[in-house]
């Protein structure tokens, strides 16, 4: 019997988007062939979580949409299609068990990121997908009938192409940003890239001793004229920068503002009047001591130097001595600590990039191009970012998997 020849699918970029869409890519009616640069797949997986990968989170559409920061609404369709609930069944059936921390945060058991990427290849293979690697795409052309792409070894030719090339941050893994430059072979607009997820510059000297200092439950405030925004929670300390959960979650907020102002509430359960009361009590019991044991009674002791700096306390001052107004530009200091905005660190160190392929010329159903028929935009190249907490691991896998649904169907 003549068999009619199967249509052929190429994927550019083995990180987590290609590695999903072939691994629920039709195989039946489609030859499928990833192509990526490394030798290894997933190297941006690898590194993801502290090397544990924190996959998805255990939370519902809804309130999954609400932690996305750019187009929140183009990924609507694609996170109802396939949930996180969904992406904890897949790696639950495919012998990578999964976990939920604190924050929903999810992980596999065996805390190795290694873990996931072997279920993601284990299901490739079991897939036919055949993987090319250490190819290297220059350039993708449109031909009549479908796509050239050629690669630093060969050259391939196909009907459809899915470029899940990733962003432009930790270019060591291999995303170096190539798949904007192909959109624009296509004439897609690229939304201006913007480092995400990054640490934020100030311009205080931060000491050696407070690297490995976070500053638990404490609030930071980001505001200009026409913007303000305060999160809750942990602050880190870098030579030149502040980092940890709520300066990498403000960071993606204030990638496209300027004349930012920052300020750090170290005190953030106590209001003004409270926190005052506090200081009393404290004084009273210890009057003869001066403001720099106060500190201690307020402050990890890695922050007090920098704290004293940043402020011009007057910490020889004894507290049976200390006067209401000095009581009081204590309070201020400690609820409204200002730092100096000096920018975002480089689009390399962001833990995801702001920007990229603009989601208006993309069908949120398929990820298909509504430029150029038979072409996809998958994972981190589109101009779609959430904060941390498993949720940019999600809009990779979510927009894979309806891409892939959507080209069985067509
Ligand atoms: C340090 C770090 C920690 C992170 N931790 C988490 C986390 O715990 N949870 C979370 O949700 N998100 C996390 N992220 C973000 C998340 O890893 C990414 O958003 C996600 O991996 C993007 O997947 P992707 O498939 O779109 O792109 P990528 O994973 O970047 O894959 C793109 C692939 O395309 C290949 N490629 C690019 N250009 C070419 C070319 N010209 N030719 C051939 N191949 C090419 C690359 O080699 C790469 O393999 C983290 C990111 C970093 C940097």
């Amino acid at each position: 019997m003549n068999k009619t020849a199967k249509q052929k699918i190429i994927c550019i970029g083995a990180g987590a988007s290609g590695l999903f869409f072939c691994a629920n890519s039709d195989t039946d009616i489609y030859d499928v062939l990833l192509i990526d640069s490394n030798a290894k797949v997933g190297r941006k997986i690898y590194i993801s979580g502290k090397g544990r990968c924190n996959i998805t989170n255990n939370s519902e559409p809804k309130e999954f949409i609400n932690n996305i920061v750019r187009n929140p609404k183009f990924l609507y369709s694609a996170i109802n299609r396939f949930s996180p609930a969904d992406t904890i069944d897949f790696f639950n059936e495919n012998g990578c068990p999964l976990k939920t921390e604190r924050g929903n945060r999810v992980f596999p058991v065996s805390d190795k990121s290694s873990d996931i990427i072997d279920c993601l290849l284990r299901k490739c293979r079991q897939n036919n997908v055949k993987i090319a690697f250490e190819e290297t795409v220059k350039e993708v052309k449109k031909t009549d009938d479908g796509f050239t792409i050629i690669c630093n070894n060969h050259e391939y030719t196909a009907d459809k192409l899915v470029i899940a090339t990733g962003g432009k941050s930790y270019s060591s893994t291999g995303s170096t940003g190539d798949g904007y430059r192909f959109a624009r072979e296509f004439d897609h607009k690229i939304i201006e890239l913007k480092s995400a997820l990054c640490p934020i510059r100030v311009k205080e000297k931060i000491s050696r001793d407070m690297y490995d200092l976070t500053l638990r439950n404490v609030s930071l405030k980001a505001e200009n004229d026409t913007f303000h925004k305060t999160i809750f929670g942990d602050l880190e300390f870098l030579p030149n920068s502040i980092t940890g959960p709520i300066a990498l979650s403000l960071s993606s907020l204030i990638n496209r503002i300027d004349d930012v102002r920052l300020s750090l509430d170290l005190k953030p359960a106590l209001d003004e009047e409270t926190l005052d009361k506090r200081l009393l009590r404290e004084i009273e019991k210890q009057p003869q001591k001066d403001v720099a044991y106060l500190l201690t009674t307020l402050l990890p002791k890695a922050f007090i130097n920098f704290f004293m700096e940043n402020t011009d306390t007057d910490t020889k001052c004894l507290l049976n001595s200390l006067t209401r107004e000095k009581r009081q530009k204590l309070v201020k200091d400690l609820k409204d600590f200002k730092l100096t905005y000096m920018g975002l660190e480089d689009i390399d160190k962001g833990i995801v990039t702001s920007g990229g392929v603009d989601v208006n010329e993309i069908d949120p159903k398929s990820m298909e191009s509504k430029l150029c028929k038979n072409l996809y935009f998958i994972g981190e190249v589109l101009d779609v970012d959430g904060f941390t907490g498993g949720f940019n691991l999600q809009c990779a896998l979510s927009t894979a998997y309806s891409c892939a649904k959507a080209i069985s169907i067509s």
